[in-house]
């Protein structure tokens, strides 16, 4: 059981709600965390990615195994404020939940996470094994944060993962991978009664996205868990006056991979387009801006089991376990896994408010997490003895 109070527990995610870390600013989500571990004698360290960006890291126990728990400080924009019923920058309590930007995707996850490890540590209940903290920056653009943890070596002896996304309604340990890629055909521009003096740089792009719409019914393997890939050509931009040759038009792909078609063949498939439609006047370049892979596992493993139980202690409930179509930062943080590797995604919060006008939490839910993750995390690593 948490130490913390209620009130406590509500005014440390209400702390970190005001904090807006809108696809930057993480640095200031490290510092206060940083502060509160500090205060029970839990060292961490910032791991700067620029100014305003930084992972934060943060451990407890001795040696191994290591059990990763991992979140994300970044929240994406509120959009139009005036949509909001309360200040998506103050969290604000009405009928039983909490509401404000990043009220469930994800720093009430993060917040549980952080204090579940306070809790294990104060009351003393890890007796094997080590606890890591990896709270990411950016994961809601490309992954910079997890990207630099795997890179740094955060990930190399760790052996299971929890990812405290929203998911209290269902336990995910397998997602699709993502990648969006921007083509761009560079033209000349002139005058549209004199096109000679010329280059028409749409002609080229529609044919790109023609062809590559064509031949990707060749993806067509299926994943026993996480289906097909998807390809689509969600933006097209192109010219900018109606009796001008246009002089550049772009066109943006949405990719959602899986292990049979990952990230690597569409880069491959690209770059064949991209030949199949070249003459000595196009000019196209092809920018993979963003690009996560798949996660697989199996699923069978203590973790999801111990996960499936503390459900039932806790929540009451028996929750499903699944593959999920979105992605989390478990597709940097396990490049270089398999599919025995225990991960899962579990934490306070529902999917279907990631990202919403009037984004809520409930509140018994974040409160219980806490609960769930302090006697979870101990057994589980206890239990590996
Ligand atoms: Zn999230």
């Amino acid at each position: 059981m948490s130490k913390f109070t209620k009130q406590e527990k509500i005014q440390i995610l209400e702390n970190l709600v005001s904090i807006k870390s809108v696809n930057d600013n993480e640095m200031e989500v490290c510092k206060y965390l940083q502060n509160l571990l500090s205060e029970h004698g839990i060292k961490s360290e910032i791991i700067k990615i620029s100014d305003s960006r930084a992972n934060l890291v943060a451990e407890i126990g001795e040696g191994a195994p290591v059990l990763g728990i991992s979140g994300h400080m970044d929240v994406v924009s509120a959009g139009d404020e005036n949509k909001w019923t309360y200040d998506p920058f103050k969290l604000t309590e009405v009928d039983g939940k909490l509401y404000g930007r990043g009220s469930a995707d994800m720093k009430s996850g993060l917040a549980a996470l952080v204090l579940s490890m306070i809790d294990i540590h104060d009351q003393g209940l890890l007796t094997h094994g080590k606890i890591r903290l990896l709270a990411t920056a950016g994961e809601e653009i490309v992954g910079e944060g997890a990207k630099a943890f795997h890179d740094k070596g955060y990930m190399k002896d760790v052996d299971a993962l929890v990812i405290a996304e929203p998911s209290q309604d269902r336990i995910i340990y397998a997602h699709k991978g993502s990648m969006d890629i921007r083509v761009t055909s560079h033209g000349k521009a002139s005058h549209s009664s004199m096109p000679q003096l010329g280059f028409n740089a749409i002609s080229p792009l529609v044919k790109f996205v023609y062809k590559a719409d064509e031949g990707f019914n060749k993806f067509n393997k299926n994943n026993d868990l996480l289906g097909n890939a998807i390809m689509n050509a969600t933006i097209f931009n192109g010219g900018n006056q109606v009796n001008s040759i246009p002089e550049h038009a772009t066109s943006e792909f949405n990719i959602r991979t899986i292990p049979e078609h990952d990230n690597d063949q569409f880069i491959s498939y690209f770059n064949e387009i991209l030949k199949q439609v070249a003459t000595e006047e196009t000019d196209i370049e092809i920018d993979t801006y963003m690009s996560r892979p798949p996660v697989y596992t199996t699923g069978q493993n203590k973790l999801i089991a111990l996960a499936v139980e503390m459900g039932e202690k806790y929540l009451n409930t028996t929750l499903p376990t699944e593959a999920s179509p979105g992605v989390t930062d478990a597709s940097d943080l396990l490049v270089d896994k398999d599919e025995n590797f225990s991960f899962i995604m579990y934490g306070p919060g529902t999917v279907s408010q990631a990202h919403q006008v009037d984004e809520h939490v409930d509140k018994e839910a974040y409160l219980t997490f806490v609960d769930l993750f302090t006697d979870f995390f101990p057994a589980y690593l206890n239990g590996s003895k």
